[in-house]
């Protein structure tokens, strides 16, 4: 599962990253590309490749992961936060392992919504 995955490999630590949180579950780590002065990535250790492909077994998972960033965002005192998740390629999605960017530390003035 996941076998060349990017991601499955930061899980394993066959890759590094800097790691914010982590528990059994859940990983946040520091994008390697930041767009803004914080931008982690917060990701379920299960490779789901994307949203629209998490099943009805993964609704724990799903709500434990917002849980994990807000618990995040309070520990690390980011106050203000934007979550965003790109679901498929059209949407900009290039890791195809799901994961929500938290993106924090700067007026985030282009927005869409
Ligand atoms: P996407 O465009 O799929 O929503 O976001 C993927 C994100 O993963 C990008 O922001 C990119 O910078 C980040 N990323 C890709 N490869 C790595 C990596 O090896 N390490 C880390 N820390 N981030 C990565
Ligand atoms: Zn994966």
């Amino acid at each position: 599962m996941g076998g060349e995955c990017v991601f499955c490999k930061i899980v394993t630590g066959e890759i590094p990253s800097t790691k914010v949180y982590e528990d059994d579950k859940f990983l946040v780590f520091k994008d390697i590309n930041p767009a803004a002065p914080v931008h982690w990535l917060a990701i379920p250790k299960k490779h789901i490749p994307r949203l629209s492909e998490a099943k009805g077994e993964d609704r724990d998972l799903l709500g434990d992961l917002l849980l994990v960033v807000g618990h995040v965002a309070r520990e690390q005192n980011l106050g203000a936060y934007r979550l965003i998740v790109n679901d498929g390629a059209g949407a900009g999605q290039t890791v195809f392992h799901l994961h929500a960017h938290i993106l924090s530390g700067k007026e985030m003035g282009e927005r869409l919504l």
